[in-house]
């Protein structure tokens, strides 16, 4: 048996001929940047998620420098956020000009520590980004009171949380900007790249439309340096197909999340993943703790089982990051966790065959 970490074509093969159609449409009207298909899709995106306003841009990367840029974040200031995370989101501080300072996470839900945050303020800070790692909300009652006492923007990296909900609230559309991502791994992905502001600031809602365009207003005069960064209309058609399927999707991840926690809460060797009460996740990722890491990689490759490690090197401890300073022994948590994670497939067409194979072989690993 095979069981990949995702399986789009499994995934695709009931949307095709529905994806197909509304792409006809587009290439009827030919107008492919921006227009009536994006616009539709930001409709659909602002009623499912309760929010007022929805920038569609061309990757979740973008969508973080457009939220920084909207809040006029840049030289000088800096943004507290997650080392335990995808590179994007501190490259994007760096992309629009400021300093990424990275606090530690927690342990047991792999987001960043609200305790840790007010630590980390200076005056210098501006704004805090928390992201909703593995589709698990981050503490956002503890982190927006924080973020209002000390006067920061709260920027929501929600490219792998789109439609879980903290406290009942989407998440996304709690701090000031939250971002999506629609890259094909992400439980609401397109055929290429795509990304979207969210926010219920109108203000915010109008600058972020005039940064995607090299910051015009009107045409051809630029009151900002903005970058040219669109929701192709061809990626807005497939995700307005897929987009009424996600709550199902979201709903077979828990269940298959369930059938985990039901058959292997009782090997030691393994942690489960951590949900808070506050929080419903939409499991991008299953992520467990493992002792043995590195072997049990191995016994899964050679099962034919698809995992992956979400992160091998927390952020203040790349390469690149070197100048910032950052140490062994800054942010504890994330350090163990890089040599302790490992993700299992969790995807919503899996088979509980599938399923069964995959605890069984954890279960083998353990045994022996
Ligand atoms: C995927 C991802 C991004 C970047 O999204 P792209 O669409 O690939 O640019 C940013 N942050 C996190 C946490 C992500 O998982």
């Amino acid at each position: 048996m095979q069981v990949p970490l995702l399986d789009l074509n499994a995934h695709y093969a009931p949307l095709m001929e529905q994806i197909k159609l509304k792409l006809n449409e587009v290439f009827l009207t030919h107008q492919y940047i921006l227009g009536p298909h994006v616009r539709a899709f930001e409709l659909m995106i602002q009623d499912y998620l309760d929010v007022n306003h929805s920038v569609g841009c061309a990757s979740g990367t973008d969508a973080l420098v457009l939220a920084l840029k909207a809040l006029d974040i840049g030289r000088g200031d800096e943004v507290i956020t997650t080392p335990f995370t995808f590179f994007a989101t501190a490259s994007s501080i760096v992309r629009a000009g400021a300093k990424p300072v990275f606090v530690d996470i927690k342990a047991d839900t792999f987001n960043i520590d609200p305790q840790k945050i007010e630590e980390a303020i200076t005056p210098k800070t501006r704004a805090v980004m928390p992201v909703h790692l593995f589709g698990q909300p981050a503490e956002m009652d503890l982190i927006m009171d924080i973020a209002r006492r000390h006067n920061l923007a709260v920027i929501e990296d929600n490219a792998q949380g789109i439609g879980s909900l903290y406290e009942g609230k989407k998440a996304g559309t709690i701090g000031d900007i939250g971002t999506l991502s629609f890259f094909p791994s992400k439980n609401l992905g397109c055929m290429g790249d795509g990304g979207m502001c969210l926010t219920n600031n109108e203000d915010l809602a109008n600058k972020l439309k005039q940064l995607r365009v090299h910051g015009e207003n009107p045409k051809y005069y630029h009151k900002w340096i903005g970058l040219n960064s669109r929701l192709d209309s061809i990626q807005a058609a497939v995700l307005a197909v897929k987009l009424p399927y996600l709550e199902g999707w979201s709903e077979k991840r828990r269940e298959n999340a369930k059938y985990y926690y039901a058959n292997m809460q009782n090997v030691e060797e393994i942690k489960l993943p951590y949900i808070v009460p506050e929080a419903q996740t939409i499991y991008n990722q299953f992520t467990i703790i493992a002792e043995k890491r590195d072997e049990l990689k191995d016994h899964l490759s050679n099962a034919g089982i698809g995992y992956a490690i979400y992160y091998p090197l927390p952020l203040h401890l790349q390469e690149c990051f070197a100048y910032l300073e950052g140490n062994e022994g800054d942010c504890p948590n994330a350090e163990m966790l890089a040599e302790k994670v490992i993700s299992l497939p969790i995807y919503p067409e899996l088979k509980p065959a599938q399923l069964d194979y995959v605890i069984e072989n954890i279960k083998e690993f353990y045994r022996n």
